[in-house]
């Protein structure tokens, strides 16, 4: 279950809210369900040195990431500085960057390669709009956009990646996707990433949903065949929401 911030929550902020998630999680929840929290640059320091001091068991990274390793790259930060910051993880291709950033699919491909390049897995993300679910292309176009997103990946490099599979028009909207829209798209993936990669390898790779994902709803897409997590926006900034979506089961 990973808690995407988006631009939300300054770093003392973030101090707090991890605190609040530390403070409910138990080894239960931990063991049951990985938690990750995605936060914004500038909060990564502060979550490592509470993750590192009291020795937390949630996971956080970063929201995007440089194409390029190094040099004059004026405000990026590179794949190499989130692993030093003890990232496991990094979003790329959310559809608020490919809206509002024009990041395309060879973009996030690169991106994608380059947190793989510095072991930190990528959650690639891909889904439709509302045009193209109302046209019934939803599950092309969002194959289409996971073939141009894990271009010139290895089957080892897209073991270590996360598919987030998010219909744009669900992403804080309100407008959740039903457990059966969730996973006709996600098993499509799976199946997708069995012919480009093999068996083994899409097998292994987890797919998370994401779109208005909250307590209330988080068991009946858990309990899709496909759908092996959450990525959640504006539930995770309410600590007693996302903790109760990490409770899925209860
Ligand atoms: C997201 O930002 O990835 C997301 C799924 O947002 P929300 O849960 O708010 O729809």
């Amino acid at each position: 279950m990973a808690g995407n911030w988006k631009m939300n929550l300054n770093h003392f902020e973030a101090i707090a809210h991890v605190q609040k998630l530390a403070f409910s999680l138990t080894d239960k929840d931990y063991a049951a369900v990985e938690v990750a929290v995605l936060t914004p640059f500038t909060d990564l320091r502060s979550v490592q040195t509470l993750v590192d001091g009291d020795k937390l068991k949630i996971k956080y990274g970063a929201q995007d990431v440089s194409r390029h390793a190094a040099g004059a790259y004026t405000g990026e930060v590179s794949a190499a500085m989130l692993a030093k910051l003890g990232c496991s993880y990094v979003v790329v291709g959310h559809s608020e960057r490919r809206q509002h950033h024009a990041e395309s699919d060879e973009l996030v491909a690169a991106k994608a390669k380059a947190a793989l390049g510095s072991g930190v897995s990528p959650i690639v993300c891909v889904g439709e709009g509302l045009d193209v679910r109302k046209a019934g292309g939803h599950v092309a176009y969002t194959l289409a956009q996971l073939d141009g997103s894990l271009a010139g990946l290895t089957a080892a490099q897209v073991e270590q990646s996360v598919i987030a599979y998010e219909p744009v028009w669900a992403i804080g909207t309100g407008e959740v996707a039903t457990p059966a829209d969730a996973q006709e798209v996600i098993g499509a993936i799976r199946v997708r990433l069995a012919e480009s990669f093999g068996e083994q390898t899409a097998a292994k790779v987890r797919i998370l949903y994401g779109g208005s994902v909250k307590g209330s709803n988080a068991a009946g897409i858990m309990a899709e065949a496909d759908i092996d997590g959450a990525l959640i926006g504006g539930a995770s900034l309410d600590a007693e929401d996302f903790v109760r979506i990490v409770r899925y089961r209860d």
